[in-house]
C-alpha cells in the first residue's frame, strides 16, 4: 500500500512530500513511459521501472531517479549529496542550511 508522508523543516517551514513506493511505470505499446500505482492487475506485472522522487540536499532541487538509469550525482549542481525524498528525516534543509527535517505527525495519506 503506498503511503504519503510529509517532512518539514523545523527552521523555514519549508515541506516536502513523499511516496514511500515512487512512481513505478511500465512501458506502454508505443513504448511510452506511463506510471501506474495499480499493482493487483495485469498492470503490476508489467511494471519495468521506477522514477523515485529525490532531493538534492545542496541546492533543493527536486528530481526523479530512475532506477533503470541511476544517476550519481544532481542534475542540476552536480552534487553527490542527495537523498530520496522518503528518508529525509534528519538531513539538513537545502533552502535555509540551517533546520533539519523532520516528519510531520498528523500527515499521513493513504491513496
Ligand atoms: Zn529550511
Ligand atoms: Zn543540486
Amino acid at each position: 500500500m503506498p503511503v504519503c508522508i510529509r517532512y518539514a523543516c523545523g527552521n523555514c517551514g519549508k515541506t516536502i512530500d513523499a511516496w514511500d513506493e515512487g512512481n513505478p511505470y511500465y512501458l506502454d505499446d508505443q513504448g511510452v513511459k506511463r506510471y501506474t500505482r495499480c499493482l493487483f492487475s495485469e498492470c503490476s506485472a508489467r511494471l519495468i521501472g521506477n522514477d523515485v522522487p529525490h532531493l538534492c540536499l545542496d541546492c533543493g532541487e527536486e528530481f526523479l531517479v530512475d532506477t533503470r538509469a541511476p544517476v550519481d550525482c544532481c542534475p542540476k549542481c552536480g552534487s553527490t549529496t542527495f537523498s530520496d525524498t522518503f528518508r529525509l528525516e534528519g538531513r539538513t534543509c537545502p533552502y535555509c542550511k540551517t533546520g533539519v527535517f523532520t516528519c510531520v505527525p498528523d500527515f499521513y495519506l493513504v491513496p
